[in-house]
């Protein structure tokens, strides 16, 4: 049975949360983090397939304010109307459109900044304009790339691929708190899978990916090991086994992450454990 990669870092994070959602059907409830992350994924998903119209309509030599404009107008826009189509959810974990909006809105100026001087330098380089400029454009980014392999018996969803000249680098857009040097565990599985999977679709190797920690405005590098094959397929074996249990795993040893668990109370509650287990 095919897994899903995001299941292979919630492996890593707990394997009693991760039986206690995948075998005995338990939902954890909405959180603040998880809805914001879901917004800014929305956001990032249209933007990226957005580019194509950008750019094409550059169709003479603009100062870098003039292109920085264009993309500021558009996301603007996609922000305004995502926080607006996602206002219920938001409502759910307490969260006021006004603050969404401020916190958001750094992080999109930074990626239409970005974005507008890749294009600037990339006219001034080769002086070409609308489709001619789209088609020789690098990187382009594809987003919500959806991958799988019977190989691996893994599945999934890339955020963003970046198509270089030469190669993809796979990167993965995560909300909330970095560590400080380095990624989470769970985040290096995930881009480790994820390199995994591109390389078998592309049938190219695939040297590093990064993960980008949106709130710290920051990208941090993964290199992509020979050795990371065999720690993804031995994982993948390891969450298998545990998805045909019949039994969930012991109680996790670090205690700050049952601490932040949204699962804390039914995982406690052995009685509901138990009333579940006679049930499968
Ligand atoms: S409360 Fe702790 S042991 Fe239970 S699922 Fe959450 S992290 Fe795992």
């Amino acid at each position: 049975m095919k897994i899903s990669v995001s299941m292979l870092s919630g492996y890593e994070y707990c394997p009693r949360k991760l039986y206690l959602q995948y075998v005995l059907c338990i939902t954890e409830p909405p959180k603040e983090s998880l809805v914001l992350g879901s917004l800014r994924h929305e956001i990032y998903d249209f933007i990226n397939k957005n580019e194509e119209g950008i750019v094409t309509s550059i169709t003479k030599k603009l100062q870098l304010s003039n292109i920085l404009n264009i993309y500021k107008a558009l996301y603007l826009k996609i922000l305004r109307e995502k926080i607006i189509k996602n206002k219920s959810k938001l409502s759910s974990v307490n969260l006021e459109l006004a603050s969404v909006f401020k916190r958001t809105y750094p992080l999109i100026l930074n990626e239409a900044e970005a974005r507008a001087t890749n294009i600037f330098n990339f006219i001034q380089e080769y002086n070409i304009y609308g489709k001619e400029l789209w088609e020789n454009l690098t990187p382009k980014i594809i987003s919500e790339l959806r991958v799988e392999s019977n190989i691996l018996q893994l599945k999934g969803i890339i955020d963003k691929v970046e198509i270089h000249k030469d190669g993809y680098v796979p990167v993965e857009l995560k909300t909330g708190k970095m560590p400080k040097e380095g990624i989470w565990p769970g985040h290096r599985i995930q881009i480790a899978a994820y390199a995994l999977l591109l390389e078998e679709k592309y049938n190219k190797k695939i040297k590093e990916g990064f993960i980008h920690y949106l709130d710290a405005k920051e990208l941090r590098h993964v290199a992509i090991n020979p050795f990371m094959k065999e720690e993804i397929t031995a994982l993948t074996k390891e969450v298998q086994e545990l998805l045909n249990r019949q039994y969930p795993p012991n109680y996790c040893q670090n205690k700050n992450k049952c601490t932040n668990c949204g699962l804390r109370e039914d995982c406690y509650n052995e009685a509901q454990i138990d009333t579940l287990l006679s049930e499968i």
